[in-house]
């Protein structure tokens, strides 16, 4: 391994560029060169390459969104996309790369891997927190931070009206974005599509808590939940069926996916950015990097993209007891 590539595929989130700067940064502690891809799969198909040493990734682990750009390629899900991305990365040199995305980018790395024994490691960056093999992702811990800042603000209206409010956050087909800021906000209700909870459980639980002297309520909806269609559906089936309540709907949409990384992020990244390289240079390929009971660790690319990231059942518990 002489000359690595790093790119950002699929959606961006908080924390991207943080490992983009450990991945430069590893590079040159152990004296390989870097180039940074530009725009995903895209941009190695189109050879948008651009070296990259310590001084290029300064005063970038506090910022949001991604210096490389990101994108969803649809040629490099052909065979011919793929081939002139080989063929563009053999050109530059490039031996090997460092993809930080979620399982789709890991899907195409591990095809590029088959077809062209390329070393390729992932980092695991989506806000979802929705990826097998590592406890979280990148910009989850930053999500869940812009979420509950966003809910204590749409609280204080809350409260002062009487509202009900569902807040609907992102997380795709997981609960995670959801059950851990719906804790840490105070929701009244989580509705996560890992449970199905019913909308006349629903009506029953609301009613529940307005009896206990409750004047405002906040359910947190995951976009992936199935109890209504959507959570507008859901706010018609409330005002229908409690009428007392003045019902609101907030969607926090893609606020969600920007801004500053925690320190959480900012740490993760790191590690995960300085252990990709060191894999690539053990002469690994095809894993991904991530955390489990905070120790880096790898994980073929295979599971990671197969396995299921499950919900903690014990926060399940835990949002009935405090919400109580
Ligand atoms: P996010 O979690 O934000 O969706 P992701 O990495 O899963 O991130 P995708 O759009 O699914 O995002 O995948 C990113 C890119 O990976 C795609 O645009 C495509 O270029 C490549 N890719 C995904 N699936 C395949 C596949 N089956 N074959 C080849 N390339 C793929």
């Amino acid at each position: 391994i002489k000359r690595v590539g790093v790119l950002t595929s699929g959606g961006d989130s908080p924390g991207m560029n943080a490992a983009i700067r450990a991945v430069v940064r590893a590079c040159a502690y152990y004296n390989v060169e870097c180039v940074g891809i530009y725009r995903g799969y895209q941009g190695m198909i189109e050879g948008d390459f651009k070296e990259m040493g310590p001084r290029d990734v300064k005063n970038i682990i506090n910022k949001g969104g991604t210096i490389l750009k990101s994108a969803r390629s649809a040629d490099f899900r052909t065979a011919e996309g793929r081939k002139k991305a080989y063929d563009n990365l053999v050109a530059a040199g490039i031996d090997s790369f460092v993809v930080i995305g979620g399982d789709g980018s890991f899907t195409g790395a591990e095809i590029f891997n088959e077809e062209y024994g390329f070393p390729v490691i992932g980092i695991p960056g989506t806000i979802d927190n929705d990826i097998f093999g590592t406890s979280h992702t990148l910009g989850y811990d930053t999500a869940l931070n812009t979420v509950i800042d966003a809910i204590d603000k749409i609280r204080d209206t809350a409260n002062s009206h009487n509202r009900l409010f569902f807040v609907e956050v992102m997380g795709r087909d997981a609960g995670h974005i959801a059950l851990n800021a719906g804790i840490g906000a105070g929701a009244e209700e989580i509705l996560i599509p890992e449970e199905d909870f019913g909308l006349e459980r629903l009506v029953e639980s609301l009613k529940r808590s307005k009896d206990s002297g409750k004047t405002s309520s906040i359910v947190v909806v995951s976009e992936g939940d199935k109890i209504g269609k959507n959570v507008f559906e859901l706010k018609d089936y409330i005002e229908e069926n409690m009428p007392e309540y003045d019902v609101r709907v907030s969607v926090l949409g893609h606020m969600q996916r920007g801004g500053s990384p925690s320190c959480f992020d900012r740490v993760l990244a790191s590690r995960l950015g300085v252990k990709a390289v060191e894999t690539l240079l053990e002469g690994k390929s095809n894993f991904m990097v991530g955390l489990y009971q905070d120790k880096v660790t790898l994980t073929p690319l295979e599971q990671a993209i197969k396995g299921q990231s499950e919900i903690d059942m014990e926060l399940v518990k835990v949002s009935d007891i405090v919400s109580s």
